[in-house]
Order: structure tokens, then sequence, then C-alpha cells
């Protein structure tokens, strides 16, 4: 089985699982727990904390752990419609994930302006749309760093001038972007940046909100309650084995992930240039002019309907749009963003490659993909 859907997500690390084990079984205790076992969880919190900050170029004290980065992106869209700002308009990318996007919608249903910023055809952040619309009345602007459906890369540090320069709070979903690209809050110098563990080969359900400053430089009402874990914005006993988990994913990518990428890159790049040779004017790799993550191949076939080609493809995992709306029969919004009817959106496939992968596999999807197109087609007397 081929698995070429490592945006929607990835396995666990065998050393990820092993980091975890002790954290199941003997050393289970609540990291807040006073006794000797709580301060060893406690203590293992703490290592990953550090793993966590070091992989994104963040103080230890800038992390806030959570459940995943949906998890993140409400409590950053929470934290500002309970506070009292005078500034009621947010600017969201439009390819952004619908994590952010409907956390944004929320607060639009409260009096706030969201403002849908629009991607060329590339798919690139239209900066000067930005510029020529951000004023002294913009609470906040986000943007991610790498999009999940088509890989493109936006230039935040332009963008985080752009909202630092009109008194604006810049947020930054870089979940797809952390192993991918070079990640660095130093760079960036963005307020908030939300992260995921399980698209960096970590476990499920485990996440990091970085703040700018740490929560106590959180400059809104906190949105949960309950408790004063992670510096009260996250209240709630820590998943211990988790964030040990994310820690060690961290950690290992530091370790590898940037040898990996360039080989993974050229994989990519072999796969596209061969879909084009064999498809021609059949088929179109979007984003593919613009700055993009490694691993990420968004295809778009004209003839072909992708959810044919999905359930018929042999051995192949792959993806329409993002996992988290593939269960609503909708076209991806991203693509649409980028110019094409609902029609063409039919025919999108995400191709999105596992470190693990070898240029074998790739020709064997190449092959299966073929003779997938090649009965589709049949089936359909074309
Ligand atoms: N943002 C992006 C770009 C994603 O790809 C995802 C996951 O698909 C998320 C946010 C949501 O992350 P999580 O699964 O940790 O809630």
């Amino acid at each position: 089985m081929l698995y070429f859907d490592a945006n929607a997500t990835t396995p666990c690390a065998p050393e990820v699982v092993e980091a975890m084990r002790p954290f199941w079984e003997g050393t289970f205790a609540n990291a807040s727990s006073p006794h000797r076992a709580g301060r060893l969880a406690a203590q293992a919190v703490s290592k990953a904390r550090r793993q966590v900050a070091e992989s994104i170029e963040a103080s230890p004290h800038e992390i806030v752990f959570t459940s995943g980065a949906t998890e993140g992106a409400n409590l950053i869209f929470w934290g500002l419609l309970l506070s009292d700002s005078p500034r009621r308009k947010i600017f969201v990318s439009a390819i952004e994930h619908k994590a952010v996007l409907e956390s944004a919608a929320l607060l639009g249903r409260h009096g706030f302006d969201i403002v849908q910023v629009p991607v060329t055809e590339d798919g690139l952040v239209n900066i000067d749309y930005i510029s020529e619309n951000i004023d002294e009345n913009t609470a906040l602007v986000a943007v991610q760093a790498a999009n999940n459906e088509i890989g493109t890369i936006q230039p935040i540090q332009e963008i985080t001038a752009l909202a630092h320069d009109a008194g604006a709070f810049i947020y930054v979903d870089a979940v797809q972007a952390l192993g991918k690209m070079p990640v660095s809050m130093m760079d960036w110098q963005c307020d908030f940046a939300t992260f995921s563990a399980h698209k960096i080969y970590g476990p499920k359900g485990v996440g990091a909100l970085y703040v700018h400053g740490g929560p106590l430089a959180w400059p809104w009402p906190k949105p949960m309650n309950g408790g004063s874990q992670e510096g009260g914005l996250r209240p709630g006993t820590l998943n211990v084995p988790g964030i040990v988990g994310f820690g060690a994913a961290c950690q290992l990518l530091q370790e590898r992930q940037s040898e990996k990428n360039q080989f993974l890159e050229n994989l990519r790049n072999i796969l596209e240039s061969e879909l084009i040779k064999r498809y021609k004017n059949n088929i179109i790799i979007l984003g593919q002019r613009a700055p993009r993550i490694v691993n990420t191949s968004a295809v778009m076939m004209h003839d072909i309907s992708a959810d044919m080609l999905l359930s018929n493809i042999q051995d192949v995992m792959l993806s329409t749009s993002s996992a988290c709306s593939s269960s609503l029969a909708t076209s991806s919004h991203v693509v649409m963003a980028l110019g094409y009817d609902e029609r063409s959106a039919h025919g999108f496939i995400r191709i999105s490659l596992p470190l693990t992968v070898q240029e074998a596999d790739v020709l064997q999807f190449l092959s299966n993909f073929e003779k997938s197109i090649r009965e589709i087609r049949k089936f359909l007397g074309q």
C-alpha cells in the first residue's frame, strides 16, 4: 500500500512511540501532582517544551501545549472575541484551513469585519491587497505559512511587517510548514502560531500554540477556565505521553529532516514531470510556479473526477482536499480561490509524500495511476 497522504496525517515514528511508552506505563502520574512521580512527569513535559521550542526557534515559555492546531486557532479567535478591542477588522487568507476560516467566521457573526485576502492563480497571498486595505481598525491578520492542499509557501516576514506597521497582531498557521521548510519564530516575528504533532510523525491529539512572550503576554481574556495549566491558556490535565511524543518528533525533525527534504523534493519533481509528460494538456500542477513545501503535489485532471480516481486506484492512499473537509461533498475552497470553477475543482487530487517514500514507490504510483485512468476512460467511453 502506498500512503501518499502525509498532509492529512503521518504515522508515529518508532522512536516517538518508544519515547512515549514509559508515560503510558510506569510514569503515568499527573504532571501537576506535587509528589515525586508527578515531578518526573513534569520534567518530561519541560523537556518536550524545550524540544518543541528549539525546532521553531522560540523560547520554551512561549509554547502552550494544546490538543492540536484547531484548538490553538480557536483560542486565538475566542480570545479576540472576548476582548474589548476597538479594532474590528480581521484579515484571513482565502486559502486558510477550515480551522482558521471557520474560527474567523464565528467573529464575523459577532460584529467583526472578516476580510478574505485573495490569492493569485499560483496560490500566493495577494500582499498588495493587504497593504492597500489594512488600517488602524485591523485587529488581526491570519495567514498560513504553507498550504495543506497545494503546498504554497507565503512570505510571512513581509506580511508580519504589514500587520505590525498597522498595529495589528499576526497569527501564522504553521502546521504544514514544520518539518518541510525552515520555521523560525525569531525570523517570522509573528505574535501567534499553531502546530500539530500528527503532521510530523508524532501522535494525534496534541499540538502547540506559540504565543510571543508566553501566556503572560497574552493580550486578551483567556477563553478557557478550570485550571492554571499552560499559563491558564489551556487548562486541564496535561496529555503527558502526547506531549512527550510531540517533543520527540521535533527532536527527530532536527536530526533528520533537512537531509531528507532534498530527496523528497527530487522525487516529487520526478513524479510531476512524469505526470506532465504522460497527460500533457489534460493535467495542471497547481502552485507549481510558487515556492512550495517539498512533499506536496496538487494535481488537477481536466477529464477525470478525483472521486472516481480515488475510489478506483489500487493500493494508493490520496486525497481530494483537506481531510477535515473531505466528508463534505464540496469542492476544495483552495482550488476555487485560485480561480477555478466547481467543475474543474472536481478533478483535484492532492498527493503528499511521506518521509519514507522511495523512488520505486513513485514509479509504482505512476503505474497504478495510469492503469486507473485507463480504466476510468474506458468506463466513460472516452
Ligand atoms: N491547519 C492546517 C494547515 C492543517 O493542515 C491542519 C490539519 O489538517 C490543521 C490546521 C488542523 O490541525 P489539527 O489536526 O492538529 O487540529
